[in-house]
Parts: structure tokens; sequence; C-alpha cells
């Protein structure tokens, strides 16, 4: 009886030690050298009970691996264009614009992420990254390469439907929600192994899973939270996955 005693004691103590989980964020530089992340993200991870850590742009392997293993999630935020020679293609018109070094660092760090099996989350360019990274291809311009009546650019608002039995079903019960939009890239063929769990009317993916480990979005939850707090729910959800491992 008293080795029980002890033991449940040592198991709460273990519990009630345990730091809340810290998830590092993907940022950019401007061109005089400032770190440019929204602070909706690091906003949306306090308020979900995460430890925000914002990312430099790194440039060599050795130091994005040491930043995933400082951290127990990652998540990759949005920004300019991807080169698209990553994914075999030639700058499709002038609406492509494209970040060398920001490439280089989200890419080094991404594979060091995926690698560690830590949690993942991408937002709009991060969401597009990861499944270059992972093997597909990107649209490099919506209003000139699909046939579209869906507006996607400009901070405007579209529906999606939402696949069931996906996380974000999970989330919301709902196979149909309205999202902000301000992208005019999108993924085009998804990676092997990635399900597409959300695509607007006009077909654009919108949302997909990768395994367990990532969740991503083409649209932005972290500014939606700023009207609606419903929109934290991606986040909570992020923050417990990781609590439960
Ligand atoms: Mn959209």
């Amino acid at each position: 009886m008293k080795r029980i005693l002890i033991v449940l004691l040592a198991l709460a103590t273990l519990s009630a030690c345990r730091r809340a989980p810290v998830i590092g964020i993907s940022s950019g530089r401007s061109e005089s050298g400032a770190a440019t992340l929204s602070a909706n993200y690091t906003d949306a991870v306090v308020r979900a009970g995460g430890v925000p850590v914002i990312f430099p742009t790194v440039a060599d392997s050795a130091l994005a691996s040491t930043l995933i293993r400082m951290v127990d999630g990652v998540i990759f935020s949005g920004g300019p264009d991807l080169d698209p020679s990553y994914y075999g293609e030639t700058v499709w018109n002038e609406t492509v614009e494209v970040d060398t070094l920001r490439d280089v660092s989200d890419l080094l760090l991404m594979r060091a992420a995926l690698a560690s099996g830590k949690p993942v989350m991408g937002i709009c360019r991060g969401e597009q990254l990861l499944n270059v990274v992972l093997g597909g291809t990107l649209v490099q311009d919506i209003p000139t390469q699909v046939d579209t009546m869906v507006r996607h650019n400009g901070g405007v608002r579209h529906r999606i439907g939402v696949e069931k039995g996906s996380v974000l079903y999970a989330l919301f019960g709902q196979d149909s929600l309205t999202v902000n939009s301000s992208h005019h890239q999108a993924v085009k063929a998804p990676a092997p192994g990635v399900r597409v769990t959300a695509r607007a009317d006009d077909g654009i993916i919108e949302a997909y899973e990768y395994g367990n480990q990532v969740i991503a979005f083409q649209f932005h939850p972290e500014s939606m939270v700023r009207e609606n707090d419903a929109w934290l729910a991606p986040f909570r959800y992020f923050i417990q996955k990781i609590r439960g491992k």
C-alpha cells in the first residue's frame, strides 16, 4: 500500500512538473534584416496553452537540427512563393515572388522537423512547402493557371468542403466551413501519402494531413482567431496532441 502511494506521488509530481509544449515557428527576414512573423501566430499558440519560440532563418542543417531538438512541435508560417525549381518547374510569370534565403531556411527546418517525428503544422506557404518537401508540386498562379470562379487572393473569404474523418471535421463537426483566403498559389499534385481533407468549390486544395505527423491549411486560422475564438481549435488540437505523447 505504502509503495503504491509513493508511486502515485511520484507520478503526480512528474506530471505537475511537465512544462507546457514549446512550439517553434518559422519566420522570414526583410530586406533591412528584420525578422518577420505576424504576432497572430504567437498569440494563437499562447492562447492554446503552448510556449511559442520564433525560429530565425537558418542556412545550415546542423543549426536547423539543433533548433528542432529544442522544441516539441513546429509551425511553418505563411510568406512568399517557393522557387519553382524545387518541384522541377521554371517561373511561370511575374506574379511569382521568391525569397531564396527563406526557401533554404524553411526546407532545412522542414527536413529536420519531419525526420524528428515531432508534430508539424503548415499554414499557407508552410502548407505548400511541406507538400513539395514530401514530393508534391504547386500551382504557381491560380488566376492564370486554373479555370475558376472562386477568388483566392486579396484577403477574401470562401467556402471549403471538409472530408469526414479528417482532423478538421473532428474539430468543427461540419462538412462545410468559411475560411479566409490570401494566396495565389496552392498544392497541385499532392505528395505520396498526403491525404487531402478540404477543397474550395473550384477544387483548389485547402487542407491536408500527412500520416499522424502533419496537419496543413492553405487558409490562416491564426488570423481568424482575432474575430472568432472557434479558430483556436486547430492550435488547441496541436498542443493537446503533443501533451498526450
Ligand atoms: Mn483559398
